[in-house]
């Protein structure tokens, strides 16, 4: 029987197909990051799995609690600090998630921005109610954000305390931070020695040791419905998807998605989905963000400069886009006709 795993936010979203040996598997699911995420493990006894999937559930809570951007917790004390002007200590998973968002800030020439939290909250995104209901903001006042220019780079580290040079600099780690966590199990699951694993948080996953005749098989879909086709997972990647479909703002009769361009600090627009494979997580879920405010101009300078090959986007008028290398590992489903626009 083929197993559906749904998705909560993405727009493509990913499906494992089928998998003949499924009773070889073990599950668990988690209600996390406003998602569900769902455990298989393979090759795996019983006892190991349970005890491994109570530890995920104790280390998804605890990454819940310390990253979420309104929730009261970790990050929120932090922002405090930032706009205070004080110094606060700072645990070890957000001091990487900080210093990993410094490095992609620049190589992503600015389109993903973690410190623009207060821009984010301003279009009321800081919810799990969606669609928003408007108005939108002003301009005045998203120039006035825009001209404080919050930027990672403003972000001091020092002997675990961390401060802000800029009191705009609010963090968000919406972008970054399922990507982060999906890494972090398949590290803990490693830890137990479960090696032949997915974890798929809403359709944005990662699996790990999958074999040439049991490959982990991720299905894409196409926005609206549909399956374009699937991708066949061998050794340890990870396949994530933005789309603007699903989180929006929505005021009289327009929609305003929840993808923010840190340039102009407008919603983005004329892209539709983006999914990047890569070998990390945190390096996809942060690329298919940046890749849609690149938009169809930049996308591809942008994915090389983050040293990604295999990229799908699909516009607002829903022509597809990939490079030669996402077109070779991906399988159409049989009898579909599509125009695949191959870029390189
Ligand atoms: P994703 O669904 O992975 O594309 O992440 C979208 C989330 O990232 C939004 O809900 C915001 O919290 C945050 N975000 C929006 N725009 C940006 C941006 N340009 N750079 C960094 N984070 C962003
Ligand atoms: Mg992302």
């Amino acid at each position: 029987m083929p197993r559906l795993i749904t998705s909560i936010l993405s727009l493509l979203l990913a499906v494992q197909l089928s998998s003949c040996r499924s009773q070889e598997e073990q599950h668990a699911e988690y209600f996390v990051f406003g998602t569900l995420v769902e455990v298989v493990v393979r090759d795996t006894n019983e006892q190991l799995a349970a005890r491994a999937f109570g530890d995920l559930q104790q280390r998804f809570q605890a990454m819940h609690r310390d990253l979420h951007a309104w929730e009261p917790g970790a990050l929120t004390r932090i922002n405090q600090a930032f706009s205070e002007g004080r110094s606060v200590t700072v645990p070890p998973g957000i001091q990487t998630l900080i210093l990993r968002s410094q490095e992609l800030e620049v190589l992503t020439g600015g389109r993903f921005n973690a410190a623009l939290g207060a821009m984010i909250e301003l279009w009321g995104f800081h919810t799990s109610q969606y669609p928003v209901r408007g108005p939108v903001p002003g301009a005045p006042v998203i120039q006035l954000l825009l001209d404080a220019s919050p930027s990672t780079a403003d972000i001091v580290i020092e002997d675990g305390m961390v401060h802000s040079t800029n009191p705009a600099v609010q963090l968000d780690f919406g972008a970054i931070a399922k990507g982060f966590a999906v890494d972090l199990a398949l590290d803990i699951l490693a830890e137990y020695g479960i090696e032949n694993a997915l974890v798929n948080a809403g359709g944005d996953l990662k699996a790990s040791g999958g074999s040439a005749d049991w490959p982990w098989t991720i299905g894409i879909r196409r926005p609206g419905g549909g399956v374009i086709g699937g991708v066949e997972i061998t050794g340890s990647e990870a396949v994530f998807t933005s789309g603007v479909d699903q989180r929006f703002l929505e005021h009289s009769g327009g929609r305003y998605p929840h993808i923010l361009d840190p340039l102009t600090g407008m919603p983005v627009k004329g892209v539709a989905s983006v999914t990047v494979i890569a070998g990390e997580a945190l390096l996809a879920d942060v690329a298919a963000t940046a890749l849609i405010v690149a938009g169809r101009d930049s996308w591809l300078e942008v994915a090389h400069a983050l040293g990604l090959n295999e990229v799908l986007l699909i516009d607002d008028q829903g022509d597809i886009y990939l490079t030669a290398e996402m077109n070779d590992r991906l399988i159409l489903s049989p009898g579909l006709k599509i125009e695949l626009n191959i870029v390189d």
